[in-house]
């Protein structure tokens, strides 16, 4: 294989891209001088060294130095305590964080559940949703927001994610999901700031 079917393979496997984007990329890297080139490697190769998970949300987040093992979000002490909000991508807590009209905490579960899935537990966070919510509860949770994708996957998600919260020994926090607003088959990623204030204000 040629090292431009190559560089399309892998073009291809980033999410939302198809054949004739993946051979656009591949044509555009073509067109650019050396340095172009250069920088981009190294800007790969060098991504994940300055990024880790935030250990209680689980985000990507950069280290910036710092000693502390949490997001800017979960070191900030001013955030609501009561209310953690669920969702399936990083992508989806900017979104959120964007709408500027929740302020309280967040988990990443790093995916959605397909129907059928047989082992849930690898496909998306389990284990550290657990432990978060035991943490927080301690600390005077209140209410957990599924803000799950509004499509067959993140509904079952949801209703995954559900299960197991009620089924933490000693939980009594409400679930609430996103309101109506939300048409099917939306990915919050796309969603604009103002719907998803609205789905946030009529959560149900
Ligand atoms: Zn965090």
């Amino acid at each position: 294989m040629d090292s431009i079917q190559k560089l399309v393979d892998t073009f291809r496997r980033f999410p939302g891209i198809g054949p004739r984007q993946a051979r656009r990329f591949a044509y555009f890297l073509l067109t650019r001088d050396d340095s172009y080139n250069a920088t981009l490697s190294k800007l790969i190769a060098e991504v994940k060294k300055d990024v880790r998970k935030c250990s209680d949300c689980q985000r990507f987040t950069s280290i910036n130095n710092s000693k502390s093992t949490l997001c800017d979000i979960c070191s900030d002490s001013s955030r609501d305590r009561t209310v953690l909000t669920i969702v399936g991508a990083d992508t989806d807590l900017e979104s959120i964080e964007k709408s500027g009209f929740y302020k309280g905490y967040y988990f990443v579960l790093g995916g959605n559940l397909p129907i059928l899935e047989p082992e849930p537990e690898k496909k998306i966070r389990v284990k550290e949703l657990r432990s978060l919510i035991e943490k927080k509860a301690k600390a005077g949770l209140t209410e957990i927001i599924l803000a799950l994708n509004a499509n067959t996957e993140g509904e079952h998600t949801a209703d995954y994610v559900a299960g197991v919260i009620r089924g933490l020994h000693g939980s009594n926090v409400k679930i609430t999901r996103l309101g109506r607003g939300l048409s099917t088959g939306t990915e919050l990623e796309y969603v604009d700031g103002d719907t998803l204030k609205n789905a946030l204000r009529h959560r149900e």
